[in-house]
């Protein structure tokens, strides 16, 4: 193999020959990925990444490496180990925040079935580098909203539209009572993401600025997978270009993702395709696990909020933003186009100060090394992790306080504080108690049974819900916010089919429920 300083040379040559191109929005990505781990510790962790390789010189050329050094450039070329090996050491050169990330690792054929005795024997290397995964975005973002709110000025209602404008004002509608109202600003930032154009249009100044893909995931309860991967996310692009994740978390393995052009006025879900697709992929990764329709526990699908891009292939779209300025009867309209998680602080930043700038205001305060919410204060190691939890537990159990703080990170400290000693597990989910789900439902600006099934909690992602849950956890919920049983029936019925539809749960039953018509 070559040495460090040799591949030093190969690198500062590519680069000098233009043949590898190092994406500006990839090296933000990589400076706000590494600021995540430090600002939001308690959802966002260094994620040990595999690749697994075929062959030397041609072979496969990954994902992450094609947004790296070919973006947007026409269809995948492949590429094999030694241009992977040289791309992790660039990679490495740029992503490591001060050595906090470790270096990437590469392994023969024999080291590679040490380490992952599952993957199939034609793989004749791996390489492992450092990523970092984002486990709850959804409660990530409730963080971000919390912390806005604490500020004081800020203020948030949810399942509210901008459905038409009226001179200057934006009709707004609230999607429960189905009450229309007019609100005026000073400016207006539409961020609805892949739905932006849709929401010029209603505001009557049509767009033209996305061209959102959609991307399934499915979620398998298979414990032989889950243990193939060591705890590792395994990213593998077959020969035809085709790219399967296989991601372990949270006691199951996600399996993504699809990129197809989609329109966003349509509802997406995972179809039958798109898990024939997995499944023959997994296969080519562990032909050797046995991996059925029926370990599927839940799956969802997204639309990608991506600028147009006519004759770009959907996975060469760039994953960078921008921000539009348009205008209703005089007032500023800042619309969002494109973006990622990984980046969202930092376009956040730019969108803002974009807004400041039109409001004639300054910034007081920088983003870019704030603590996150329950990252605020979250313990690094473990004796200040005991001590953390000793400070907070009050008279719970110290098991408790751990996996609450694990669950919320400090802000686990509120419901240490709110909940009783003796609470009551529920019997059909039973990693929650119904006081916690009060709690939820009082706190955080729940409005629908599937908020806290999807976004408050994570009892859908991992599956094995029955109809007696949906109950047990409305009822839960009910008496914080003043649902009667009519209300708590309702539901429970609409959460039955929406899981059904959107999300192929068949609640009771093992396997995807079939597809709506
Ligand atoms: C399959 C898939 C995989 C992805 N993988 C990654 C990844 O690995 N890393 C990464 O960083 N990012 C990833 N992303 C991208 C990331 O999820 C998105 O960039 C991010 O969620 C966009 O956030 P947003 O707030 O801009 O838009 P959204 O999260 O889409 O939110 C837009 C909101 O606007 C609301 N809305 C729509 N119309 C209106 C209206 N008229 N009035 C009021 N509200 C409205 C919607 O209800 C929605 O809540 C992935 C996305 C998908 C789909």
């Amino acid at each position: 193999g070559l040495e460090d300083a040799e591949l030093q040379r190969l690198v500062a040559l590519l680069l000098a020959a233009r043949e590898v191109d190092v994406h500006g929005a990839v090296q933000e990505a990589v400076v706000e990925r590494n600021a995540l781990v430090r600002n939001a510790p308690h959802f966002v962790k260094p994620l040990p990444t595999t690749i697994p390789i075929h062959k030397t010189f041609s072979g496969i050329l990954t994902a992450p490496f094609r947004l790296l050094f070919t973006h947007g450039r026409g269809k995948p070329r492949e590429r094999g180990a030694l241009l992977i090996k040289v791309g992790l050491t660039m990679y490495d050169t740029f992503s490591r925040d001060g050595g906090s990330v470790p270096r990437h690792t590469f392994h023969g054929r024999k080291a590679s079935r040490e380490r992952f005795p599952d993957l199939d024997d034609r793989f004749a290397y791996t390489a492992t580098y450092y990523d970092a995964s984002m486990h709850d975005p959804e409660r990530l973002a409730l963080d971000v909203l919390r912390d806005g709110q604490q500020e004081g000025a800020a203020r948030s209602a949810n399942y509210v539209s901008a459905v038409g404008a009226n001179g200057k004002a934006v009709t707004l509608r609230d999607e429960v009572s189905g009450e229309e109202f007019d609100f005026t600003a000073k400016v207006i930032v539409n961020t609805s993401g892949p739905w932006t154009d849709l929401t010029n249009i209603a505001l009557g100044a049509p767009t033209r600025f996305m061209g959102g893909t959609k991307g399934s995931h499915i979620v398998l309860e298979n414990d032989e997978l889950l243990a193939a991967t060591r705890g590792n996310e395994i990213f593998f692009e077959a020969s035809d270009g085709r790219i399967v994740l296989i991601y372990p978390l949270k006691g199951r393995v996600m399996v993504g993702t699809t990129d197809i052009d989609a329109d966003p006025s349509k509802p997406v879900v995972c179809t039958d395709d798109e898990i024939s697709y997995f499944f023959d992929l997994i296969a080519q990764v562990f032909p050797r696990i046995a991996v059925t329709r029926e370990q599927i526990v839940y799956t969802f699908s997204g639309i990608r909020p991506l600028p147009r891009h006519d004759d770009v292939a959907p996975g060469f779209v760039s994953r960078d933003y921008r921000v539009e300025k348009g205008d209703l009867a005089g007032t500023p309209v800042l619309s969002l186009v494109g973006g990622k998680w990984t980046t969202f602080r930092a376009l956040s930043e730019h969108v803002a100060n974009d807004a400041l700038a039109l409001l004639g205001r300054r910034r007081t305060q920088s983003t870019a090394n704030l603590a996150i919410g329950g990252g605020a204060g979250y313990p690094k190691d473990a004796a200040t992790r005991a001590r953390w939890i000793d400070a907070h537990r009050g008279a719970h159990e110290a098991a408790f306080a751990d996996r609450m703080l694990e669950r919320y990170g400090t802000y686990a400290a509120e419901l240490l504080a709110a909940l009783p000693v003796a609470q009551h597990p529920l019997e059909h989910a039973p990693a929650y108690s119904s006081e916690e789900i009060a709690f939820l439902a009082e706190r955080e600006e729940v409005v629908t049974l599937m908020d806290l099934l999807l976004r408050r909690t994570s009892v859908a992602f991992v599956g094995g819900m029955t109809p007696e849950t949906l109950v047990e956890i409305a009822d839960a919920a009910a008496p914080a916010l003043g649902w009667d049983a009519e209300r708590t029936r309702a539901e429970v019925e609409a959460a039955t089919a929406n899981l059904r539809d959107a999300h192929r749960v068949d609640l009771g039953h093992a396997g995807v429920a079939a597809l709506a018509h």
